[in-house]
């Protein structure tokens, strides 16, 4: 363990949430050190269009270089680095990164999920051009009379196709399970949505459009596709230490963003919420307040 005094404030994971954070923490005159791994969702967007203040939108890396500008201003310590462990400690928490531990009374877990992808070689590129699309709340609007696929098991894709429905008439769900989910199945068939059985489909890029190559050789384009193949809750920090989460691994927090662990609070994605910025910085500002309140008072 590292002799210096304990951070009032750990912040693991450097995406929008935990960038908000550090920014709300240290505008308060409390000791933050942020922690990231180097892969947030954020990174991966093209240009957004939901960002409040920025008409013609941004990317999302524009944000995160902006939000690091405002941190180095704050003189906010970063480290690029993996935190590997988390372990409670008599003044609050131990966390590992680089074979040292690290202690800290607060400590915010802001890690973000990460997508499971379709069988698509040039995913990444893909998603950069907007042919392969992970958010339709965030850029449905983008993709209006589009042709649209949807490709997952049929339950969990079912509420992205309908909700994209709203934006194009040519919207076709292309089922990697034979999910005998008869409801589902009736609203898609009333909204009009064709649904194709497709377990071994692959998707590979043709120019600016997605190809979907079916196990019989047979083929459909679309302009976009939109997984909807869940996700990996990087919450195993706070899950190692017993904290509550979903089935699907999303920490449960209450109202002020705090785990069952006392002293360890969740933000941004990891969270079972919206995922979405705007989000993120919500969860952000309401953690920060409550630990700015919750630590022994400073004066100036
Ligand atoms: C293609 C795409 C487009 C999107 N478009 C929009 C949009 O237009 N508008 C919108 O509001 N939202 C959009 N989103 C969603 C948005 O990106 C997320 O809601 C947002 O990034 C969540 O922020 P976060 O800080 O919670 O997580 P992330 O941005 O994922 O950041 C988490 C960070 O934590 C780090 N980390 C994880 N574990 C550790 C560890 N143990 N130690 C250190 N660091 C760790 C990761 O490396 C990562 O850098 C989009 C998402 C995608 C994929």
């Amino acid at each position: 363990m590292t002799g210096a005094m304990p951070l009032d404030c750990l912040i693991v994971g450097g995406g929008p949430a935990g960038l908000m954070a550090a920014i709300y923490l240290a505008r308060f005159r409390r000791s933050v050190c942020l922690v990231d791994a180097g892969a947030s969702r954020a990174a991966l967007i093209p240009r957004s269009h939901n960002v409040p203040g920025f008409v013609h939108g941004l990317s999302g890396t524009e944000l995160i270089e902006r939000m690091s500008v405002q941190l180095d201003e704050l003189a906010v310590p970063r480290v690029d680095a993996e935190v590997t462990g988390l372990q409670r400690h008599d003044q609050g928490f131990l966390a590992s990164w680089n074979g040292r531990a690290h202690a800290a009374a607060v400590v915010i877990l802001a890690c973000g999920i990460v997508d499971t992808h379709p069988p698509f070689d040039e995913w990444r590129t893909a998603v950069a051009d907007g042919l392969l699309r992970y958010c339709p709340v965030c850029d449905a609007f983008e993709a209006s009379g589009r042709r649209i696929g949807v490709i997952g098991p049929l339950s969990r894709a079912a509420g992205k196709a309908l909700f994209l429905r709203g934006y194009s008439k040519d919207v076709m769900l292309l089922a990697t399970d034979r999910d005998d989910d008869q409801a589902a199945t009736s609203r898609l068939a009333e909204a009009d949505v064709d649904v194709l059985f497709a377990p071994d489909l692959r998707l590979r890029r043709r120019g600016e459009l997605v190809e979907a190559v079916f196990a019989n050789g047979r083929t459909a384009q679309f302009d976009t596709v939109y997984p909807a193949m869940g996700a990996e809750a990087r919450s195993q920090l706070a899950v190692s230490l017993g904290a509550k989460h979903t089935g699907e691994g999303y920490l449960k927090v209450d109202d002020q963003q705090r785990t069952s662990i006392d002293g360890l609070y969740g933000i941004g994605d990891v969270v079972t919420d919206l995922h979405q910025i705007a989000v993120a910085f919500g969860h952000a500002a309401v953690a920060a307040c409550t630990i700015h309140n919750s630590l022994p008072q400073r004066f100036a």
